[in-house]
Parts: structure tokens; C-alpha cells; sequence
């Protein structure tokens, strides 16, 4: 294994890096044999040096002095001989010898146990070994007599006479000597070359110990580089260790990773095997599935051309019935007139019997009344003649009249068909005609909050409007609706929405076309609102309520002194088929219809409510005069002569839907108002006709019938 590898690396190198200190221990320990020699070869030299004489050991057994205090007889005998006068006595010889005797000896104990080593170090041993050891020479008084040696070797004394014998007896002596000398200068001679030897010895031990320093040097910077290699090497080595430990430690999460991974395969393995028998199975499913698909499939194509097929017709069905719809209400009548009569309130005096008289239908008591008599005692006939007040029956006949016990509920009923008329792009207009206090708020918005029984034309319109676009989305029909409440008082438009600063104060607005050559109209400064739940409109109510509540003061009731007109335009359009159809609904109640009362004086408070009033009742004849003109298809329709009617235009006349409620009051002393109130829509709309009290009325309806056009985007047009 690598890391095995790297471990005898290691080894190796730790073997290597203890070498170098062996290394230097050996050489140390091989390091005193070298210096030891080259010192005993110093100290050699220096010895023999300093010697200068062959000294021998075994040959000088005396000290100089001894050999002076034996030459001494001779000196004093031979006086002025040059052969006695050059031995050399300057160099104490003694000490010397007995100082090499010593450090040989010494040197010796310490090379006793080297037998063998260098060349140097034999050649050394030899030299040495050469010579001899002597015990030192004890030390000698000076003028200790040596004669006894000498005298030893001489004959025996002459006598004194006996000079010639004495003569030659000293010459035999010079003669010894002088052979000793000789000797001794040969041996000289000889150590000297030894000596020479052995400097050559010691010059080459010399060179060759620079040649060995300079390669411990190297060895040593070898070693030095060895141990920093080791040093690198080994903290390598510690940090591939730690690396192979963290390899090994992954190695060993992967080996466990790699077990569960089996696990899960062979799970997998299992489960596979089991999906694929379904697999196999769902297949025959499958395939059984595919033909009743193909099959299914054909059933649907059948049934989609089916679906097209009655969705055409359901279409068509839904054209016819807007056809037969319209159609119906032009038979009702494209204007249409009821009559409200409120009930009398409380603290309200009840009027006498038979005032007010709703005969049945022609159909029975079931049928709804459609007629009304009124009748009025001619008091100043009765005060003429003294006689009991005749009095004078009037018979009205409407397309529905509503006695004072009708519900909203009931009311709203007659009118709800109108409101699908306005969906199905007819313009609608429903006016609240009437004196104030005759119940024209009460029949267009309702009676007090809260109370869902009282709720109002307006209201119950919306939501009658809102669920039947929800149904015929299901058609394909999408419908938007848009808002607007304005008042138009003494002949000036103000918006009823305003909100902030605009809020009470209406701000003047203006009636204008919405484009160059646009037939629609609009209010400047108006608030237009898209509303799409009962609860949207709700909340317009009763801004418009505040916004009345503002402007009201104590000597002008002014919201039954100005007509407000709600205008709701609808929307719809048919994408898949590229039909589109609007129209508005307006839902107006109409300022009071009374007039002022002549006898009045007329202070600056009633100038005022005169001017009012003109223009209220201008305003009024201007909308019969409009719709009498309508129904008589004259030419020109007086729509500028009022706001109002200005305003309205669009919903009026052509194709468009009318319907008028002439609210009155039940009371006796308002009969005058009621009978203005019955006869104003007896000549726009009705032939109004006082008969004699049981004689049949004979309403004239004036019915606008016209062609009603669907607008299709691409500028076709679709009779219905
Ligand atoms: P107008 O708007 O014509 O001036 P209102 O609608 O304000 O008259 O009605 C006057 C009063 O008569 C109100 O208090 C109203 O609640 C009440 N009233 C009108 N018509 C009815 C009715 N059909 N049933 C009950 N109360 C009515
Ligand atoms: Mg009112």
C-alpha cells in the first residue's frame, strides 16, 4: 500500500537521520586516533626537537650532569681538547629524557588497547617501539659522582708515575668515546630520517585529515540538509497521514453508504419487479382502457356536435326569446303607465268612502285593478245652488294600478320584465311621477333601511339584474355594469357620488356627447361607477343619500324639488359568437309635481320656490311633450327643451321601454294634485276619458313599436 510505502520512506529516513549522529559519534570516537597521532607526531617532533641528540634510552642511563661530574677528572686532565669540548652539555638531558620516558609511557597506557589503526598510528607505534622504554632515570644530586660506571670500565689504577700508562689509559677512553660518538652520530643520523618519515607521515595525514574534514564538512552539511529533508518529509508525512486518515475515514462512510445503497437497491430491485408486474397488468388495462377511450372518444365527438348543435339552438332559443320577449312588452305597450296609490299614514285624516275606488279587473276580483276612480264633490256648485255638493266621478284606466295596500314585492313583479329587456339591450326608463309625499322615493328607492320588505324599485332591480347576468354567463354572455346617480335641480346637472371636497356641493356638470359624432351621452364631472353586487350599489345609495342629506336646508326640501336620475349601463357581449348588445336603465325620481298656490303672497322665499317650481313644471311638460311627440313618430322630439330630457334621450323612444308610475297621494284634501297627477299622464300617455260613474274607461295606449337591433362588433347587424 501507498501508505505503507511512505511508512519504510519514513523508516528509512529516521534511519538516516540517526546516522548523522552515529555518524558524529564515530567520528569523534575515530576522531581521537587521528588527533592523537598527529599530536604524539607534534609532540614527537617536538621531543626530537627539541632533543636534537640520539638519545637512547638503553645507551643514556646518566643525566649531563653525571656525565659532566664523570668527565669532569678527564676535563681538568685533557683541557683544550676540541673532541671533549664538543659534546653538547647545553640541553639538561635528563629531565628531557625522563619527560619523553614519561609521555611515551603515558601516550603508551592511553594507544595500549589501539593494536590496530591508521597507517600513521603503526608507523608512530613503530617509531615508538623503536624506543625503548627506560624508567626514568632517578634524579641526581648535582655533583654526584658517575665515576664508578666509568672507573668500572677502566684498568686498574696506575700509580701516579705510571703518565705514559695513564696517557693511554685516557687515550683508550678518548678512543671509546669517540667511537660512541660515531655511534651515537649514526644513530642520530638514523633518527633523524625517521624523523623525516614521519613528518612526511604527518604532512600526509595532514592533507589527508583536511581531505577527511572537508568531507565530514560535506557529510555534515549533507546530514543537515538530510535532517531539514527529514524535517519536510516528515511533517509530509504527518499531513498525508492525516489525509489518509481522512480518506480512510471517508472511504469508510462511502463503504457504509455503499452497503445501505445496495439495500436500497436491492428494495428498489423489489419494488421494481412489483411495478413492472403492474405495469404489465395496467398495460391489459391499458389496452382495454384504449379501445373504450376510442370508443368514448366517438361517443364525445358525437356528443360535442350534439353540445355545438344545442348550443346553437339554445342560442337561437335565446334570440327567439329576447324576440318574443320584446315583442310581448311592445304589446304591453313600449310606455307603459301604473298607478301607485300610497296609504294613508299615520296622524293622516282618513278619507270618506268611495273617494278613491279600484274596480276590478276585467277578469274578476282575481285579476289585478287597472283602473281607478276618483271622485270629488263640486263644493262651489253645492254652494251655489245650496244643494247637497254633487259630485263628480273620475275614471282612469292604466296598464296597472296598485291600490295603497300593494307590497314592493308585488310592484317590482310587474316590472321585472322590463329589467330583462334592459339585458337584452333595450334602453329602459322608469319614472316616479307625482306630488311630494305621494310615495315616488318610497316606490324608486324604498322605505327605511334595513327592512328587506321595503326595499325599493332601484334596489331589487340590481339584484334582479345581477342574478340573471350570472345565469346567462352559463350562455356565454358576459355583462359589465357602470353607475351613475346624478340631480338635476332648477335645470343644472349636480352628481349625487361625489366624494371629498366635492362631496354635498354636486359641482356643476354638463351634459355632453362622449365623442365627435357619438351618439352616447355623458355628465362631465359625474362619477361613473362599475358595479358588479347589489352591495356595490348599496353603498352609491347611500353616498347619493348623504350627499342630499348635505345639500337639504330647512326652507328647501330640495331632493323632492329635483329629479334624480339613475342610470345603470349595462354591457354584454358574446365572444364566442362576436355578439354584443348595451342599453341603459334609468330609474328616475321626479322632482314633485304640485304646483304653487296662486293666492300665495309671494315673499323673497316663495320668488325662489316659484322659480322652482316653473322649472320643475317646464321640465315635466317638456317630458310629455317629448313622449307625446315620441308616440305620435313626429319629427321633432323636443329633447333640448329640458334637461331632463336631454339627458334621457337615448332611453326614450325607438326600441326603448317606458314605464311611468303616477304616484298620488290617498288623501282628500291632495285630490286636487291627484287629479293634475292622473290627468298629466292621461295626455302624454293615456286617453284619459271622465265618464259618467259606471261607465267603462277607454284607454287609448300609445304604443312605440320598433325594429330592435343587435350590434355585432364586426358592424353587422342581427335582427332578432
Ligand atoms: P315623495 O318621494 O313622493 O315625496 P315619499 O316616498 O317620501 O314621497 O313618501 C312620503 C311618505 O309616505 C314617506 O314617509 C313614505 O315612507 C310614505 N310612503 C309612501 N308610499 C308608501 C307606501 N306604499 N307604503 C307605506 N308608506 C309609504
Ligand atoms: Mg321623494
Amino acid at each position: 500500500m501507498r501508505g505503507r510505502g511512505f511508512r519504510d520512506t519514513g523508516t528509512l529516513s529516521a534511519d538516516f537521520a540517526s546516522r548523522p549522529v552515529r555518524t558524529t559519534v564515530d567520528m569523534q570516537s575515530q576522531r581521537p586516533p587521528l588527533l592523537e597521532v598527529k599530536r604524539n607526531l607534534e609532540l614527537k617532533t617536538t621531543l626530537v626537537k627539541s632533543s636534537r641528540l640520539p638519545l637512547s634510552g638503553s645507551r643514556l642511563k646518566r643525566g649531563p650532569d653525571q656525565m659532566e661530574d664523570a668527565l669532569e677528572p678527564a676535563k681538568k686532565r685533557t683541557r683544550g681538547m676540541g673532541a671533549v669540548t664538543k659534546v653538547d652539555t647545553s640541553h639538561p638531558r635528563g629531565p628531557l629524557l625522563s619527560t619523553v620516558s614519561q609521555t611515551q609511557g603515558h601516550i603508551a597506557a592511553q594507544k595500549g588497547p589501539k593494536k590496530t589503526g591508521p597507517r600513521g598510528c603503526s608507523t608512530v607505534g613503530t617509531v615508538l617501539r623503536n624506543q625503548k622504554p627506560t624508567p626514568a632515570a632517578p634524579a641526581q644530586k648535582p655533583g654526584a659522582s658517575t665515576a664508578p660506571v666509568v672507573i668500572g670500565k677502566k684498568p686498574g689504577k696506575r700509580p701516579a708515575w705510571d703518565l705514559k700508562g695513564q696517557l693511554c689509559d685516557l687515550n683508550e677512553e678518548l678512543k671509546r668515546y669517540r667511537e660512541k660518538t660515531q655511534t651515537l652520530d649514526r644513530e642520530n643520523q638514523g633518527l633523524r630520517e625517521q624523523l623525516r618519515e614521519v613528518q612526511e607521515q604527518a604532512t600526509t595525514l595532514g592533507t589527508e585529515r583536511d581531505t577527511l574534514e572537508g568531507e565530514l564538512a560535506s557529510v555534515r552539511t549533507q546530514a543537515e540538509q538530510g535532517q531539514q529533508k527529514l524535517g519536510t518529509l516528515s511533517t509530509r508525512v504527518s499531513e498525508l497521514e492525516e489525509c489518509l486518515g481522512t480518506k480512510e475515514r471517508l472511504l469508510q462512510e462511502l463503504q457504509e453508504e455503499r452497503l445501505q445503497l445496495q439495500e436500497e437497491r436491492s428494495t428498489l430491485s423489489t419494488q421494481l419487479e412489483e411495478l413492472e408486474r403492474r405495469f404489465q397488468a395496467s398495460e391489459a388495462a391499458l389496452s382495454s382502457s384504449q379501445a373504450e377511450v376510442v370508443c368514448l372518444r366517438e361517443k364525445t365527438a358525437a356528443q360535442v356536435t350534439l353540445l355545438a348543435e344545442q348550443g346553437d339552438r339554445l342560442h337561437g332559443l335565446e334570440m327567439e326569446r329576447r324576440r318574443l320577449h320584446n315583442q310581448l312588452q311592445e304589446l304591453k305597450g313600449n310606455i307603459r303607465v301604473f298607478c301607485r296609490v300610497r296609504p294613508v299614514l299615520a296622524g293622516e285624516s282618513t278619507p270618506s268612502p268611495g273617494f278613491l275606488v279600484f274596480p276590478p279587473g276585467p277578469a274578476g276580483p282575481s285579476d289585478p285593478p287597472t283602473r281607478l276612480s276618483l271622485s270629488r264633490s263640486d263644493d262651489r256648485r253645492s254652494t251655489l245652488t245650496g244643494a247637497p255638493a254633487p259630485t263628480t266621478r273620475h275614471d282612469f284606466s292604466f296598464d296597472r294600478v296598485f291600490p295603497p295596500g300593494s307590497k314592493q314585492e308585488e310592484v317590482f313583479e310587474e316590472i321585472s320584465m322590463l329589467v330583462q329587456s334592459a339585458l337584452d339591450g333595450y334602453p329602459v326608463c322608469i319614472f316616479a311621477y307625482g306630488q311630494t309625499g305621494s310615495g315616488k322615493t318610497f316606490t324608486m328607492e324604498g322605505g327605511p333601511r334595513g327592512d328587506p320588505q321595503l326595499e325599493g324599485l332601484i334596489p331589487r332591480a340590481m339584484r334582479h339584474l345581477f342574478s340573471v347576468a350570472q345565469e346567462m354567463s352559463g350562455q356565454g354572455w358576459t355583462y359589465s355594469f357602470v353607475a351613475s346617480y346624478v340631480e338635476i335641480y332648477n335645470e343644472t346637472v349636480r352628481d349625487l357620488l361625489a366624494t371629498g371636497t366635492r362631496k354635498g356641493q354636486g359641482g356643476e356638470c354638463e351634459i355632453r356627447r362622449a365623442g365627435p359624432g357619438s351618439e352616447e351621452l355623458t355628465v362631465t364631472n359625474a362619477r361613473y361607477v362599475p358595479v358588479s353586487c347589489e352591495k356595490e350599489v348599496e353603498a352609491l345609495l347611500h353616498l347619493a343619500h348623504q350627499n342630499r342629506a348635505v345639500a337639504r336646508t330647512a326652507q328647501n326640501e330640495r331632493s323632492s324639488r329635483s329629479h334624480s336620475v339613475f342610470q345603470l349601463q349595462i354591457s354584454g357581449e358574446h365572444a364566442a359568437r362576436g355578439l354584443q348588445c348595451g342599453a341603459p336603465l334609468n330609474l328616475v325620481d321626479l322632482a314633485g309635481s304640485e304646483r304653487l298656490d296662486p293666492g300665495l303672497a309671494l315673499g323673497p322665499g316663495e320668488r325662489d320656490r316659484l322659480r322652482e317650481t316653473q322649472a320643475i313644471n317646464s321640465s315635466l311638460s317638456t317630458l310629455g311633450l317629448v313622449i307625446m311627440a315620441l308616440s305620435n313618430k313626429e319629427s321633432h322630439v323636443p329633447y333640448r327643451n329640458s334637461k331632463l330630457t336631454y339627458l334621457l334621450q337615448n332611453s326614450l323612444g325607438g326600441s326603448a321601454k317606458m314605464l311611468m308610475f303616477v304616484n298620488i297621494s290617498p288623501l282628500e284634501e291632495n285630490v286636487s294634485e291627484s287629479l293634475n297627477s292622473l290627468r298629466f299622464a292621461s295626455k302624454s300617455l293615456v286617453d284619459s276619458i271622465t265618464v259618467p260613474p259606471g261607465d267603462q274607461a277607454e284607454p287609448a295606449f300609445v304604443a312605440l313599436i320598433s325594429e330592435i337591433q343587435m350590434v355585432a362588433p364586426n358592424g353587422k347587424t342581427c335582427d332578432l
